[in-house]
């Protein structure tokens, strides 16, 4: 199958990787959205039983640096995920040329393929970049864990401590790659611009997780850090989306997860670009 989606943005390229994905039923949706009625799910679902969900990494080349944003679950946690070096190699990249990984957020599906199952460096030429925000939320929450899975996941970042850099709202990652605060499902999340030669395209992560949001941006997640900030941040960015034009990339969405947000009265559509 198709595992990797290119556009140009000026002189920009990034490519949606597909690190892979499923399907969820209706018992698996109701329990992602514990807040929102049945009946208000099977009316939102619109004569579909189940959605097609996906996880993508976004690749970026801008004048001579690589840039890696998320690395999925990786297969050291899951055997039936881990792609995205596959989609990075059949591009022609090697996980040695990425110059620098951004993580937008820190839940395992966007960090866990950070070290391969012998435990080194998936990446072993990067540095690591994420906000200070995110840091800040969940190397305390992991110390203060007795789950086995958080103290994976504490002592891989902490392994790799000396060779992250912290950036906040505004800051570039490199010029023409801007971070942008997103906070709510998790509190320090960031999606990235990116802008070339009056061409822009913005990544937004985890700004919603299933296509109904576009039409209800407050039915939030059950792993939001704080869910009534991630709705006000998903309507104030898919307002954005919209009233720009900006060609935009979900990471949770079907893959290749890019395309235009549309407003119809007071309702968010989405427009996934042809592949
Ligand atoms: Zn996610």
């Amino acid at each position: 199958m198709v595992n990797a989606h290119r556009i140009t943005v000026g002189d920009a390229i990034c490519i949606s990787l597909h690190e892979g994905g499923g399907t969820s039923d209706l018992e698996g949706i109701k329990g992602r959205f514990p807040d929102v009625s049945e009946s208000d799910l099977i009316a939102a679902l619109d004569g579909q039983t189940e959605t097609l969900g996906s996880l993508n990494c976004l690749y970026i080349d801008l004048n001579g640096t690589k840039i890696l944003a998320d690395v999925g679950f990786g297969i050291a946690r899951r055997p039936d995920l881990g792609n995205v070096d596959l989609a990075l190699q059949s591009v022609g990249v090697q996980p040695a040329d990425i110059d620098i990984v951004y993580l937008t957020h820190f839940h395992g599906d966007h960090i866990a393929g950070l070290l391969t199952p012998e435990g080194n460096p998936t990446y072993p030429n990067a540095r690591y970049v994420t906000s200070n925000a995110e840091w800040q939320e969940w190397i305390p929450r992991w110390e203060a864990s007795e789950q086995e899975y958080h103290k994976q996941l504490l002592n891989m970042m902490t392994s790799l401590e000396d060779k992250f850099a912290f950036v906040d709202d505004g800051d570039e990652v490199i010029a023409g790659v801007t971070v942008v605060l997103i906070p709510g499902h998790t509190l320090g999340q960031t999606g990235l611009l990116v802008e070339s030669n009056g061409e822009r395209f913005i990544h937004v992560a985890d700004l919603l997780h299933q296509t109904f949001q576009f039409a209800h941006t407050d039915w939030h997640f059950a792993f939001d850090s704080d869910g009534t900030m991630a709705s006000k941040t998903r309507a104030d960015m898919l307002e954005r989306c919209a009233t720009e034009n900006l060609l935009a990339m979900f990471y949770h969405l079907p893959f290749p997860g890019i395309g235009h947000v549309k407003k119809d009265g007071a309702v968010y559509q989405w427009q996934a670009i042809e592949i």
